[in-house]
């Protein structure tokens, strides 16, 4: 079926009778050419570009929950590509492109919403730092505008310019960049690859591999034996875990990272915004909540809840940034499990076991990456050469010191 406005004419219409499910549950076969473990969006976005650009079939995407149960269906939405590195903005950039068309693409609704981000400055030691970055951005096809305060204020003229500590002198904007609607991207991604023959198979944990003489044979699962010619790993937050049943130990910490959302208001955010000074970012969804989160709680787990000392400091940024912010009240919290690497970027590589290959390490950046993840990770897997992209996303460089580290704080991975 493809959906148009039409089609909800029609389906109006006539009762609602004719829509069907987005994908079918299909048994497990035997064996697949391509297994990818994860039904995050990372997974299904490979499976889909596996399947639908370069034409691959025998294609299966293990889950042990739900598919979008993980981080896909957790994370506060933003997607933008206002990196500074060249490891990593033409990458973004790349899928900030791949955003751009994927609802025609796919013939889904994800709400991919353009409506800009604005990264606020407060010193002007950070005023340059942020010319770097936007000229990086424009060097890379992005677009990027660095506003004074007065951009500023003609934009958002509510937020707290003359806060003492961290007075608002400016921002970096991205106009392109924006939200989309994360459950949206991990169903739309799920009914293309069905469409397009995937089997997309759930509650089905990947327990162990078998791997002989160095290569990769099939997966262990807890609804039995799966064969494979190649797996691609993409199980974000778990990717320590599952490695590990392969042998390797991965330059991965996993962390939590909290998320929040205050009843519904009337419209008051039009785009994004994120706080300099401290680590505090909001936008407003269309159903009217703030969605708004901040720094990881610090620790490692691998436990789906944060603690109350983070959402404190979450409060505490807001109210510095937007005062107004203390009469919302909060509706729920909730917490990810990202796979947070030493220099804080992703890691799409082949791995020393032959046939089995790596997609992790996404830290909290990974939802913005899932269009360009998948399709290089699809690369990949289908060419045996890694896509133009993501050529620095190697998982030897920690050991060779080529690491990417936007942030500059070093091998410490609850930092970035
Ligand atoms: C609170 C929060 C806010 C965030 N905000 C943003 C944001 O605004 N912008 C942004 O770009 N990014 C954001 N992120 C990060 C982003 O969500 C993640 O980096 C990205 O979703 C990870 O990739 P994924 O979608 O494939 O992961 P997931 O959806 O977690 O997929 C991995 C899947 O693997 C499955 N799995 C694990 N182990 C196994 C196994 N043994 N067998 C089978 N399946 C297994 C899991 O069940 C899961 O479904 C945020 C994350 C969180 C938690």
């Amino acid at each position: 079926m493809r959906y148009s406005g039409l089609r909800v004419l029609i389906e109006g219409l006539t009762g609602h009778k004719g829509w069907r499910p987005l994908w079918r549950d299909p048994q497990p076969k035997p064996a697949y050419d391509y297994i990818i473990i994860g039904g995050g969006g990372h997974g299904l976005a490979t499976a889909y570009y596996l399947a639908r650009t370069f034409g691959k079939a025998r294609i299966a995407v293990l889950e042990k929950g739900w598919l979008g149960s993980g981080n896909i269906g957790r994370n506060t939405t933003i997607i933008r590509s206002n990196y500074l590195l060249p490891g990593n903005e033409p990458f973004y950039e790349f899928s900030m492109k791949l955003w751009e068309g994927l609802e025609q693409e796919f013939n889904f609704n994800a709400m991919v919403s353009q409506r800009g981000i604005l990264n606020l400055l407060h010193t002007d030691g950070q005023r340059d730092a942020y010319r770097r970055r936007g000229n990086a951005m424009l060097f890379a096809g992005a677009d990027a505008e660095l506003l004074d305060r007065e951009g500023v204020r003609a934009m958002y003229p509510w937020l707290n310019f003359d806060n003492a500590r961290f007075p608002i002198k400016g921002g970096l904007l991205q106009r392109r960049a924006g939200t989309a609607r994360h459950d949206g991207v991990a169903w739309g991604y799920a009914r293309g690859a069905d469409l397009a023959g995937v089997d997309l198979i759930q509650n089905c944990e990947v327990t162990g591999f078998r791997i002989e003489n160095g290569r990769i044979r099939g997966v262990e699962t807890s609804r039995g034996y799966i064969g494979a010619g190649k797996v691609g790993v993409a199980v974000a937050g778990s990717t320590g875990r599952v490695m590990a049943m392969a042998g390797m130990r991965m330059p991965i910490e996993s962390h939590v990272l909290q998320a929040f959302v205050s009843e519904g208001l009337k419209p008051t955010i039009p785009g994004v915004i994120t706080f300099g000074a401290g680590h505090f970012y909001v936008s407003q969804s269309d159903k009217g909540g703030l969605v708004f989160g901040g720094d990881l709680d610090g620790y490692n787990s691998y436990a789906q809840r944060g603690n109350m000392a983070v959402i404190e400091d979450v409060a505490e940024g807001g109210m510095a940034l937007m005062p107004m912010i203390g009469r919302a009240r909060l509706l729920r919290a909730w917490g990810g499990i990202m796979d947070m690497s030493m220099d804080g970027s992703p890691i799409i590589d082949r791995t020393p076991v032959e046939g089995l290959y790596l997609n992790g390490g996404w830290c909290y950046g990974g939802f913005k990456a899932t269009p360009a993840s998948g399709y290089a990770f699809a690369h990949l897997l289908a060419t045996g050469a890694p896509h133009d992209t993501a050529r620095g996303y190697r998982l030897d460089r920690f050991e060779r010191g080529y690491v990417i580290d936007e942030k500059g704080v070093g091998a410490q991975p609850n930092l970035h």
